[in-house]
């Protein structure tokens, strides 16, 4: 048991330059932030659990647009949507996971409610989807997660495509993902990933969102990671599990774990970010891109949330 709670999110690193929204777009979009952290903590606070709290918290931000996941996913090269989704609990290191499913409303519930079943850790395309009717969540057709912006960026991702100038495409273009970590009043740490992949992927590409020890990652007495960036190099470092590992076996404090691994997928100048939480209720939120949708809870219940340098407090949880 110990008394502290911690609660941190993220709506992914594929934030808009400052003058591609207007001010009530940029207002809307930490609303949605703020709302998705006073989720997740209205659970903790009660003495939920970190699971819940993640899973609640990640539930807002798939139903919002501003976020690739759920409603206002990227599409794929056939103009589709296939999501990705994962949740861990830190105390078990239980996980669930779902790759390419197509119409589940929400996939981070799906993820828990197979998590919970124990066996198989992680469901793909079609079976992902019948497991998630089988356990009566909302299903929905697959145009439900389109929205204008997203078809845009699918657009000028096929021009860029046939000039020759894909991989100029900024972050926005590309990318996103949301995530959730936590750590609850008994100690234990869980974190959740949700995802639309990237616009124009191939069909059948499957990310790091998915993948416990890579997108997602909870061991209690180490850290709960959930990341947002080139997915291909989230599996590939196994980021999640780095950091856990730098914690455990280098004696490195979150902040100066989450850095290193930050730096290493740097150095093949690929868009990355990550929200973490250790064993203490330490948080951090470290990204290489020009913003990165994120907020979190301090101890004292205040809200922060931010889109790019500047923090917001935004009131009490
Ligand atoms: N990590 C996600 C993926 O590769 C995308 C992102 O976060 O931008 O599927």
């Amino acid at each position: 048991m110990t008394d502290t709670i911690a609660l941190a999110i993220h709506g992914g690193c594929g934030t808009l330059p400052l003058s591609e929204l207007s001010e009530a777009e940029w207002t809307e979009a930490r609303a949605a932030l703020a709302a998705s952290l006073r989720a997740g903590w209205a659970i903790l606070a009660k003495g939920g659990s970190a699971v819940d709290a993640v899973e609640a918290a990640v539930r807002v931000m798939e139903d919002s647009p501003h976020f690739n996941a759920g409603h206002g996913a990227a599409f794929n090269s056939e103009g589709e949507h296939e999501l990705d989704a994962s949740i861990m609990d830190g105390a078990t290191l239980a996980a669930g996971a779902l790759a390419g499913v197509r119409r589940i409303r929400n996939p981070v519930s799906a993820a828990k409610a197979l998590m919970r079943r124990g066996d198989p850790l992680l469901l793909a395309g079609a079976a992902g989807d019948a497991f998630a009717a089988q356990e009566g969540l909302d299903m929905v057709e697959n145009a439900y997660f389109s929205t204008e912006r997203r078809r845009k960026s699918l657009a000028s991702m096929k021009i860029r495509e046939l000039v020759g100038t894909a991989t100029e495409a900024s972050e926005a273009e590309k990318h996103g993902t949301v995530g959730a970590v936590a750590l609850d009043r008994q100690g234990h740490l869980a974190a959740a990933t949700s995802t639309g992949g990237y616009t124009n992927k191939p069909v059948g590409r499957v990310g790091d969102s998915p993948i416990i020890g890579a997108g997602t990652y909870a061991r209690d007495g180490r850290c709960a990671v959930s990341g947002t960036g080139k997915g291909e190099y989230f599996i590939r470092y196994c980021v999640g599990h780095e950091i856990a590992s730098l914690i455990a076996y280098k004696d490195l404090a979150l902040d100066a774990a989450s850095a290193a691994v930050l730096a290493e997928l740097s150095e093949h100048k690929i868009g990355a970010g990550l929200v973490a939480i250790g064993a203490d209720g330490a948080i951090v939120a470290p990204y290489n891109t020009e913003g990165m949708y994120r907020g979190w809870v301090t101890p004292d219940g205040i809200v922060h949330v931010a889109t790019h340098a500047q923090v917001e407090i935004a009131g009490a949880a």
